[in-house]
């Protein structure tokens, strides 16, 4: 019996190793896992990851499949389902939930030709699940395609450590030192976590979203990665995608990845994604009116959409629309040039060149880009 006990040590030291993957350190574990992973397969086998956004309307799921050939688009990705009573979005005596294919990127984790696949969810009877706003946001799209509407997103994060709380933040519950100065942009002890964003990066590039770029946040520990401009949906289902991948990726270093939109509390900065936004009357001469017009109609709708904004009815975005931290206050709405307290932001390159595009800063981090697209897309019907 303690011999067992022993053994278990030992595989637990081992596991742990291997889990939290510390790359100097060499375990055997780490060696037969690499035996496994790069034995060859048949050419023609390809596993496939889907993906979908679970009832709580922010995590991720996904459960792998192997497809017999590998598929050239969409349409040779099979339909698939899952039980939706394990995951928030269906009741135990009618569970099977469907997964329909949506987007199709290459895995990055285990290369050509493995894919992840970005799925929609509905019930047997044809309706989407709650927590599926694709199917009306690619139907508001489609309403306005012949203005070509252009998404930029800028998602940001806060990495937590294992202990949940902030990667590089004082280990005794405490507080970084040189509060929001110096993490900006900013390299050395001001940040915590890039290693998780230069394989980020690589990941998103290699499976074939639009990535646009990174940067440290104003808070320790916090990041932002951004897609686009792309046409149509390709932003949102990219945002999605690259959460998708930047939770996996944080499983490698032991850290959790959160969206909250104010994680850290009032004295903390917050956690946006700003949607950035044009058509082509937007990007054309003369588009500085058509930006000022729908600029007003966001304004106008301002309530609806910040309910919109955030995870759920966006409560928790309220203590980050404050007016504070480069915010403005979620109960009034403002527009306004080179203006990061504004709720909506013209770059002072638009007004000069009197076209471009706007910027809706008042999402949250743990916006549902679907539902944001869909609502900047009505303001131009
Ligand atoms: P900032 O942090 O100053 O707001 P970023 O560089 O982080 O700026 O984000 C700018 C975003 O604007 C990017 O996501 C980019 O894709 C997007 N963008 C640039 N041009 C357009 C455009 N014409 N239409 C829509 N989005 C755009
Ligand atoms: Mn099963
Ligand atoms: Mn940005
Ligand atoms: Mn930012
Ligand atoms: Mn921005």
């Amino acid at each position: 019996c303690k011999n067992m006990v022993k053994m278990q040590n030992t595989f637990l030291r081992n596991l742990r190793h291997f889990t939290s993957g510390v790359s100097h350190i060499k375990t055997p574990i780490d060696s037969y896992y690499n035996h496994y992973i790069n034995l060859p397969l048949p050419n023609n086998k390809v596993l496939a990851t889907y993906v979908w956004i679970d009832g709580s309307g922010i995590n991720l799921r996904s459960k792998d499949r192997i497809l017999d050939k590998v598929p050239c688009d969409l349409s040779m990705v099979p339909k698939w389902s899952f039980d939706g009573s394990s995951t928030g979005q269906a009741k135990t005596n009618d569970s099977d939930t469907l997964l329909i294919p949506s987007a199709m990127y290459k895995d990055p984790f285990r290369k050509s030709p493995h894919i992840l696949v970005l799925c929609e969810t509905y019930y047997g009877d044809g309706s989407p699940t709650p927590t599926n706003f694709r199917a009306q946001c690619a139907k508001a799209l489609s309403k306005i395609s012949d203005q070509e509407p252009w998404f930029g997103i800028e998602q940001e994060y806060t990495i937590f450590d294992n202990d949940m709380w902030p990667l590089g933040w004082p280990k005794n519950r405490g507080f970084p030192a040189l509060k929001s100065l110096f993490s900006y942009c900013g390299n050395g002890e001001h940040v915590a976590g890039r290693e998780i964003v230069e394989c980020h990066a690589r990941a998103c590039i290699f499976s074939g979203m639009d990535y646009g770029g990174s940067n440290a946040e104003v808070m320790k520990g916090s990041w932002e990665y951004q897609v686009g401009p792309s046409l149509g949906i390709k932003a949102a289902d990219d945002i999605w995608m690259g959460r998708y991948m930047l939770n996996r990726i944080a499983e490698h270093f032991g850290s959790i990845i959160s969206y909250h939109p104010k994680p850290m509390g009032k004295d903390q900065p917050g956690i946006g994604c700003h949607h950035n936004f044009s058509t082509n009357k937007m990007r054309d001469k003369e588009g500085i009116t058509e930006i000022k017009k729908i600029c007003e109609i966001m304004c106008d709708q301002h309530d609806k959409l910040i309910k919109n904004y955030g995870l759920g009815d966006s409560e928790e975005n309220k203590k980050r629309l404050t007016g504070k931290f480069e915010t403005a206050s979620y109960d009034k709405c403002r527009w306004g040039v080179s203006d990061r307290g504004a709720s909506i932001r013209l770059q002072k390159m638009v007004l000069v060149k009197g076209k471009g595009f706007l910027e809706d800063r008042r999402p949250a981090g743990d916006c549902d880009p679907y539902r944001v697209c869909a609502l900047l897309a009505e303001t131009c019907m």
